[in-house]
């Protein structure tokens, strides 16, 4: 027998308005749930409720989806990423950092429970996790209680480097091919894990990375399964000019021109697309290209823009016709933070404050994502939908006055208001606490795996430095 919940008389819900496909607000009124399913959204709810939640100073609102992260990785990169970049790759640090630090395996197990701990506690309940295969995923992501969309990342060749400036490659077609077999056989796992919460992602790590027959076979397995691909496209400058070097033409052109652009593919992070001012290139059809084979873009603007990089615009994107959705890609993996960012670069790259608004930033974040993964049971409060949903505390100081709850919520009060989690009808975080996993032991082992990775930086980096000649503090030390 399943139990229906209802959150009575909630002063504010963010419902979803079918008709016009998009969020509105409801000044006042019922969410209610039976078992892992929305059955009610509006003024009063009639029918039998198990549980009854006082809804008085709440805004209820559809759970976020964090449609870009590596969950594995991020969370050791705390105090070392953050203002690591490196001039001369176009202020990318993305190939020194991901060759000189590596977390192991054992950290990387805790990384995942710190990334899945942050997003719970800010509102998130859908993730596309991007990471190499490691034993145990299946149940840290079942046990996390989110809906977890395992995206088994595989590639033919390695980054890596020789000097401070030149992206090379290490090629080896068999280990790409044995990644793509290993990644079916997870999702295929995944898929019908009996949670019901888990899915999977085909997920070819980078353009750059994946010979053009892996790629179109990674998108065929991906139409053959019925399920989205995710891969790294036009993410920096260095791939850009990569991919002019061997094909005489843009990452986004590259890959409509073998046939992996569709409506089951979200790009990460489509940022340096032909028109981009960093790259200057003679065309400009690639955000037409986007919108005509109905390509999701998943953007993630703090990786991107604490090296001076940003989309140009997110607003321009939407107007062209591009479905996108947000994205962390870096710790802290804070989606609400990540609207306000998304917004306000937004603004400062067209040098307009209506190129886009919070209503389309909390689309992207939610609808949005949740289009690019196939799946318009999420990312909204309508009956039939899945009850992956946030209560906001109207009454945290970071939200008053709460005129507009979403503005309050998204520039000012962030995950300091977000009070409670449900995932399929079931609640997994609470006042600012885990139900589901130790946050405080993964934390731990975070910091252990960080200093276990830093200690090997100079085995790894081209050069042997130090993590510290690397990445220096952001202070001197005394003395
Ligand atoms: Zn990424």
């Amino acid at each position: 027998m399943t139990s229906t919940t209802c959150i009575r008389n909630a002063a504010c819900v963010v419902a979803w308005d079918t008709t016009n496909r998009r969020h509105a607000y409801l000044m006042g009124g019922d969410v209610a749930f039976t078992g892992d399913t929305l059955c009610f959204v509006g003024s009063h709810y009639d029918g039998a409720v198990d549980t009854e939640i006082n809804g008085t100073n709440l805004m209820v609102m559809p759970g976020l989806i964090d449609l870009h992260s590596h969950p594995s990785t991020e969370p050791f990169y705390r105090g070392v990423r953050e203002e690591h970049g490196v001039p001369a790759m176009y202020m990318s640090g993305l190939y020194e950092r991901s060759v000189a630090f590596q977390p192991d395996a054992i950290a990387r197990k805790a990384g995942k429970r710190v990334a899945f701990c942050e997003m719970l506690l800010s509102g998130v309940t859908s993730v596309a996790d991007l990471s190499g295969i490691d034993e145990g995923w299946i149940d840290i992501a079942a046990q996390s209680g989110l809906r977890v969309f395992l995206a088994p990342s595989f590639a033919s060749a390695r980054w890596h480097l020789e000097n401070g400036w030149a992206l090379k490659y290490r090629w080896d077609e068999t280990a790409g091919r044995r990644g793509l077999d290993a990644a079916l056989a997870l999702i295929a796992q995944a898929e019908t894990h009996p949670s019901g919460r888990l899915a999977g992602i085909v997920s070819p790590a980078q353009v750059d990375t994946c010979s053009i027959d892996l790629l179109r076979d990674s998108f065929a397995a991906a139409k053959m399964h019925n399920v989205p691909l995710t891969v790294h496209c036009a993410q920096s400058v260095n791939e850009f000019l990569v991919m002019v070097d061997r094909h005489g033409k843009s990452p986004v052109q590259f890959a409509r021109d073998i046939d992996i652009l569709s409506p089951r593919t979200v790009l990460g992070h489509a940022m340096f697309i032909d028109e981009h001012s960093w790259v200057r290139w003679h065309t400009r059809t690639d955000l037409a290209i986007l919108a005509a084979t109905g390509t999701h873009v998943a953007h993630c603007p703090s990786p991107f823009g604490r090296y001076g990089h940003t989309l140009e615009d997110f607003g321009r994107y939407g107007r062209a016709g591009v479905n996108l959705g947000i994205g962390t890609d870096v710790a802290p993996h804070n989606v609400i933070e990540e609207m306000r960012l998304a917004a306000i670069l937004a603004r400062v790259a067209a040098r307009d404050i209506t190129t886009t608004s919070i209503g389309a930033l909390f689309h992207a974040a939610t609808a949005g994502g949740a289009d690019a993964l196939g799946r318009p049971d999420l990312g909204r409060l309508a009956v039939g939908a899945k009850a992956d949903l946030v209560l906001v505390d109207l009454a945290n100081r970071w939200m008053r006055p709460a005129r507009d709850p979403l503005r309050s919520l998204i520039f000012t009060a962030a995950d300091r208001a977000v009070r409670t989690v449900f995932v399929h009808g079931i609640k997994v975080s609470d006042q600012g606490r885990v139900l589901t996993m130790d946050h405080e032991a993964a934390l731990a082992a975070v910091a252990e795996g960080q200093a276990r990775m830093l200690r090997d930086a100079p085995s790894r980096d081209w050069a042997g430095r130090s993590a510290e000649q690397i990445s220096p503090l952001s202070l001197p030390m005394l003395g």
